[in-house]
């Protein structure tokens, strides 16, 4: 099942239990718009390549769309529709002024130079900046992509449409960023995972975590977690991954992976592949990578205790059902990874308003959303004995929903 089959699949389940009439469905799923756009680059040697980008507007009921732009080599129409699908129900979920959108070019960035990926970046928006802006689409970093990538965007986007730096989110601080940014995502699914041990009736302190991904997310999720007394004892990326049931020295560990790129051959523990990772048993499985890596194959064999969703769209839906089966509590993507989205919307409105918070408003803020939302998300998983993820789409489809009723459509 492709990705975005698997989204409509968890769609169309709360949609049932919605009673949401066929037509509605419809609309609520189908994108405003998406675009498929030619992306040259005269590489360093002279040569020409080209790219395939992609923008998907998914839906605008609630505000501007909102969703990352995503660099990577597994980029393709399908992928990006499903991940623009989940940024409206996210940013619903969490109750921001947006809807959903998500972009990005197939194209591996290992290959690429600095100056060859800034080159792609400005390409880019020269093909679609016509349909992006701050009150329509806003992109922010996702896999592949950064604040430097965030900050030539800007630059580009500002050369047609003049100074505008709410135009994306993700910037560093020294062009428009927020403090906090570069940290919320991962800072979100620490902050949600004590919540959801805490319902659960767990400690935080001394629960083990293993965490599949150690790029923006994972690396802020293994410090925070870390610091709130977790055990972290299963690190990996694409390259492998490294074990130690004692716990890993998260802050070696860091300091490991920025000189090396990668975490496999760190000398705090033994190897181990991705997929032994996502078969350990810990408490807390944390994928933090791609999407797909739960599927019908590895799904009976995970024999972690819980799941946290930091990874956009980790779970097949033959996956999902047998998680459903073996009642296994999954804090879905919509939820878990939305720290990011969270203080992108700070950004955006210290930008609108030319007024800068500190880091202390911005994780108090952050805090204060992400606990509401997943106590909001918990409540209704237990009045309608739901799972999590079918209640956190309840929640966002209900929102989407009301404004697209409210607004009317002709
Ligand atoms: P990143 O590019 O910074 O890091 C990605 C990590 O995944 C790297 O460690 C990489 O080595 C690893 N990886 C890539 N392919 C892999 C594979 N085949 N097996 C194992 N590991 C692999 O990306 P990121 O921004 O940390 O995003 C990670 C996930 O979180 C994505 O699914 C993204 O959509 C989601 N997400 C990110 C943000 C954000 O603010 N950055 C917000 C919400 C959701």
């Amino acid at each position: 099942m492709s990705h975005y089959e698997t989204t409509v699949r968890y769609f169309d389940r709360a949609a049932a239990l919605m009673g949401l009439s066929r037509n509605m469905q419809t609309l609520l799923l189908t994108p405003e718009r998406e675009i498929k756009v030619q992306v040259a680059l005269e590489r360093d040697n002279g040569e020409i390549a080209t790219f395939i980008g992609y923008r998907v507007q998914h839906d605008s009921a609630r505000g501007p769309m909102k969703g990352g732009l995503r660099f990577h080599q597994e980029v393709d129409a399908d992928e990006v529709r499903a991940l623009a699908t989940l940024m409206t129900w996210k940013t619903a979920v969490v109750n921001i002024p947006y809807g959903g959108a998500k972009g990005g070019i197939a194209i591996d960035t290992h290959e690429l130079s600095q100056g060859e990926l800034e080159r792609i970046t400005r390409r880019f928006v020269d093909a679609t900046h016509d349909i992006l802006g701050p009150d329509s689409d806003i992109p922010a970093p996702d896999m592949g992509t950064n604040a430097q990538v965030m900050a030539w965007f800007m630059s580009q986007y500002q050369k047609y449409h003049g100074f505008n730096p709410a135009c994306v989110t993700g910037k560093p601080l020294e062009l428009h960023g927020s403090e906090g940014r570069e940290e919320a995502t991962g800072r979100g699914v620490a902050t949600l995972t004590a919540a959801m041990l805490q319902r659960l009736k767990q400690s935080v302190e001394g629960a083990t975590i293993a965490l599949q991904g150690f790029g923006n997310v994972g690396t802020y999720a293994a410090q925070f977690l870390h610091a709130k007394g977790a055990k972290i004892v299963a690190v990996s990326d694409q390259y492998g991954g490294v074990a130690n049931r004692d716990g890993l020295d998260v802050p070696a560990l860091l300091q490991f992976a920025r000189e090396r790129e990668s975490v496999k051959a760190f000398p705090g523990g033994d190897a181990i592949t991705n997929e032994e990772l996502l078969t350990s048993a810990v408490d807390v499985l944390i994928p933090a990578a791609l999407g797909g890596v739960f599927t019908e194959h590895n799904a009976r064999h995970v024999r972690a205790r819980y799941i946290v969703e930091a990874a956009n769209n980790p779970t097949a839906m033959e996956a999902d059902e047998i998680f459903e089966q073996r009642k296994l509590i999954v804090l879905p993507d919509i939820l878990a990874n939305a720290g990011g989205v969270t203080a992108s919307y700070f950004e955006w409105v210290q930008n609108r308003q030319h007024f800068r918070w500190d880091l202390a408003r911005v994780r108090t803020e952050l805090d204060r959303i992400l606990i509401e939302s997943f106590e909001k998300v918990w409540k209704i998983a237990e009045d309608k004995k739901v799972s999590l993820r079918t209640a956190a789409y309840l929640l966002g489809i209900g929102r989407v929903g009301r404004a697209t009723v409210l607004a009317g459509i002709s």
